[in-house]
């Protein structure tokens, strides 16, 4: 039986909802290994950031900040991650790799992620005041080293943001 033009298009309209359905399914169950990550941060007495680096649907990478632990300014979730995944597959280049991290980038991250060759980023929350891919600064379509890094922003957004702000404010009742 042929169908109608109506018909056919709302066939095409089912099966983008249905891909775009399973794409975001997919972007939250990563996103929330890094909002694991983060959590294990929070413990640690850090700011809760954590991030998760994805090859061929594989984590490959998992790292929260460590800044205070370390004691060292580049020690974010981001750089660590990167770090790792390098070591791990023996390259610095991370082409075909996608990011999940619970907060936006930021201009350090940023340029890490565009040095690295990675090719997709899912951030949570956006980071209103510094944030780098987008919000105050877009370092990814500025560096010209990587223009192809494809970024999309606030995948599981509320939680993300919550876990950052419920640490600030913990933190401001802690102080005498
Ligand atoms: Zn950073």
């Amino acid at each position: 039986m042929k169908l109608t033009r109506e018909e056919k298009a709302e066939r095409k309209r089912a099966e983008k909802l249905a891909r775009e359905t399973a794409e975001r399914r997919r972007a939250e169950k990563f996103m929330k290994a890094a909002i694991r990550q983060a959590r294990a941060a929070e413990k640690a007495g850090e700011v809760p950031i954590g991030a998760v680096i994805v090859m061929d649907g594989k984590v490959v990478a998992r790292a929260h900040n460590l800044r205070e632990t370390k004691r060292l300014a580049t020690a974010h979730a981001e750089i660590i991650a990167i770090e790792k995944a390098c070591r791990k597959i023996k390259d610095w280049r991370l082409s075909g790799a996608e990011m999940f991290v619970t907060l936006e980038p930021c201009p350090m991250c940023a340029g890490a992620i565009a040095n690295a060759r990675i090719s997709s980023l899912y951030f949570g929350a956006y980071e209103r005041k510094c944030g780098a891919c987008g919000s105050v600064h877009n370092v990814l379509e500025s560096t010209g080293q990587n223009s192809n890094v494809s970024v999309a922003g606030g995948v599981l957004e509320e939680e993300c943001s919550a876990l950052v702000k419920s640490f600030f404010e913990n933190k401001r009742n802690k102080m005498p």
